[in-house]
């Protein structure tokens, strides 16, 4: 409980990690250090009010006197450069050492850079960072068209926040439907006809090939045709941050390989969030969400301070797309047969995903009940069927009492 803690990354999982220890009673020293100027901050507004200007300023995590009264040194722009696991030491930026007991990465993930010519030109812009967004907020002010590359959860995001401030938004998506990677297509199709039907022209299948630097931009796509732009924006995934664990010797494969307990292969050394590849039933997974990096933060509190603790939350997310609100619970898989709740017309619904005949997530749209229910199911590891689903609402199912699994 005295051990000194180093945390490298102050984003949503350092920061939690850092509240959760002294929660959880850790009195030695709390170390939080990122490399980026400002005072640690909430991303996801970064896509949506941000950009639409209805939140002007960026959402601190904690307020300010909150790391001074928790005991955490916050060092800001300080960026970790080399960890020396034997001596138990971090180089610093500006050269400092920092030793430690224990260490976390909590190093998140950048974004892939988009890197067809043209590319470039500043007003080509990926969306990560507080400095991102207040970048791109400048460049729409007095813009009248932007192309949007790649349409997963930021790149919609961000083109419905646009079109509400008056914007033209083009989408070019290389793969034939939205949210390819994360969403059933059902759900996907009718995100399609929605961001279609507020005006987004939304270009499956077309991805962009180049950027002509003009007055304005002129971006050639794939698909052979050219559309005209003020600013290129960019969501093509990311990239975890995993270069100093790896050149630290840790093993490292699509995020820095941890177990259920979230530990490396050396027993002093951690990681968390975005930047982290967890064993969980089997498998590995490494998930990009604020729940994922916060609920990680506190089970790993709780293993710091003497309670060893295996990670097994039930993951969920959420994604505000223009006028509607998606919510997911669960972790499907493309092979998973999908349910459909309610009536996708009324712009209120939820698609249950089945595997083995067996509930395994849920989507909903506009459905903040249906959401809340599946959560609550998935945790109690209920098996839930599709007999079961067609019989009664998720709310009923989640209140009736549990059987067995
Ligand atoms: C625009 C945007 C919108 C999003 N919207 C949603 C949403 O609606 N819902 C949702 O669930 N998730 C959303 N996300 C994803 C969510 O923000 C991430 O999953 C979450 O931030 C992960 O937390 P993290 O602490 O693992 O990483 P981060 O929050 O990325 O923090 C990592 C920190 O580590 C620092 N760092 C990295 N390397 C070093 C180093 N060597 N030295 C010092 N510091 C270092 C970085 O500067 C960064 O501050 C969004 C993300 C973005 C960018």
């Amino acid at each position: 409980m005295n051990e000194s803690i180093l945390i490298i990354g102050a984003g949503h999982a350092g920061v939690q990690l850092a509240e959760s220890l002294r929660e959880n009673g850790h009195d030695g020293t709390i170390t939080l250090i990122d490399q980026g100027a400002q005072q640690p901050y909430q991303r996801p507004p970064l896509s949506k009010d941000f950009v639409s200007a209805q939140e002007p300023e960026a959402l601190p995590l904690r307020s300010e006197d909150f790391y001074t009264q928790q005991r955490i040194e916050l060092l800001t722009g300080a960026r970790a450069t080399a960890v020396d696991r034997a001596a138990r030491t971090v180089t610093l930026s500006d050269g400092q050492q920092r030793s430690y007991d224990r260490l976390v990465f909590a190093t998140g993930a950048r974004n892939r850079v988009l890197s067809c010519p043209g590319a470039q030109d500043p007003r080509v812009i990926g969306l990560r960072t507080l400095q991102d967004a207040e970048n791109l907020r400048r460049q729409l002010d007095g813009a009248q068209r932007v192309v949007v590359a790649g349409a997963g959860f930021i790149g919609l995001e961000f083109a419905a926040a646009a079109r509400a401030r008056g914007i033209e938004a083009t989408v070019l998506h290389s793969a034939p439907r939205v949210l390819n990677r994360s969403v059933s297509r059902q759900l996907s199709d009718w995100f399609t006809q929605a961001h279609r039907a507020d005006g987004i022209d939304l270009r499956l299948g077309e991805g962009v090939q180049s950027i002509d630097a003009q007055e304005d931009l002129l971006v050639q796509s794939t698909a052979g045709e050219s559309h005209r732009a003020d600013l290129v924006v960019y969501g093509i995934g990311v990239l975890p941050n995993v270069e100093l664990a790896e050149a630290s010797g840790l093993a490292c494969e699509n995020g820095i390989l941890v177990d259920a307990a979230l530990r490396t292969s050396d027993e002093r050394v951690y990681a968390v969030g975005d930047c982290a590849n967890a064993e969980r039933d089997g498998t590995r997974v490494r998930l990009e969400s604020v729940q994922n990096a916060a609920d990680q933060a506190r089970s790993l509190a709780r293993t710091l301070c003497g309670e060893p603790t295996l990670y097994s939350d039930v993951p969920w997310f959420w994604s505000i797309q223009g006028r509607h609100r998606l919510q997911i619970a669960g972790l499907a898989q493309p092979t998973d047969s999908s349910m459909l709740l309610g009536d996708p017309g009324s712009g209120k619904f939820s698609i249950a995903l089945l595997r083995d005949g067996q509930l395994v997530a849920v989507e909903s749209v506009n459905r903040a009940a249906d959401h809340a229910a599946a959560r609550k199911l998935l945790a109690r590891g209920e098996r839930i069927t599709e007999a079961m689903l067609a019989g009664a609402s998720l709310k009923e199912l989640a209140n009736a009492t549990p059987v067995a699994a």
